[in-house]
């Protein structure tokens, strides 16, 4: 088995603020954000995969397992390939994924994940009205109607939810996501900062 790309993830609801954490973490040297919305978003509509997630997302419905996880294999190893991501001194931010735990699964043998940042909101009105904000502001189509929004926010209950009774209870942190954002940034910053310390010494002591 190859090595294992050390991860930690973004968990929580749509709305609940992971892609905004995400981006601003992963311009913080030593740390890459991987958004599989966006992956999928920057598909050629024309293509096959395109079509199929345009097809799903549109309904508020997760794209097939096989083909999402596929599809996140293939991009890191490309990122890789192409230098933009380093896993020997780069720990993955992964947002959007894994979104079930037949996803959690298949990752295994790619991933380890040291630890799952729970964004959590019990405020639904709230991220329904991130999520209507955001339909307008960023033409995301999949949240321009009520109906859709309600769907992803179940499909987040049934399918995804369940994802943290699979890793164990000690790896899971809860971070309060209606605080202001600064404040949301800086809890998650202060929980990987001992992450990245370690990881930063095992590569020296390797290297010794
Ligand atoms: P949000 O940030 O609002 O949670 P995303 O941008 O991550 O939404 O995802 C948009 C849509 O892309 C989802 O509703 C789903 O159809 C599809 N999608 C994203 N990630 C996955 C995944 N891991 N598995 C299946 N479908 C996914």
């Amino acid at each position: 088995m190859s090595k294992r790309y050390k991860s930690i993830l973004l968990f929580g609801a749509p709305g609940s603020g992971k892609g905004t954490q995400g981006k601003i973490i992963g311009s913080i040297p030593g740390f890459y954000h991987s958004a599989t919305g966006d992956i999928f978003r920057s598909l050629d509509l024309q293509s096959e995969m395109g079509r199929t997630f345009w097809e799903y997302a549109g309904q508020g419905k997760l794209v097939p397992d096989e083909l999402t996880i596929r599809l996140w294999k293939q991009y890191i190893k490309g990122i890789e390939m192409i230098n933009q991501f380093h896993p020997d001194s780069e720990i993955l931010v992964m947002d959007g994924i894994p979104r079930n735990v037949v996803q959690a699964q298949l990752l295994e043998e790619t991933i380890e994940v040291v630890k799952v940042v729970h964004l959590i909101c019990a405020d639904l009105n709230k991220m329904v009205e991130r999520l209507r904000r955001r339909a307008l502001r960023e033409n995301r189509f999949d949240d321009a109607s009520d109906e859709v929004i309600r769907r992803r926010l179940e499909t987040y209950e049934t399918d995804t939810r369940p994802v943290l009774g699979y890793y164990p209870p000690e790896k899971i942190v809860k971070v309060e996501a209606t605080m202001s954002q600064i404040r949301v940034l800086s809890k998650i910053v202060e929980i990987l900062v001992p992450l990245k310390e370690e990881h930063d010494h095992r590569r020296t002591a390797m290297a010794k």
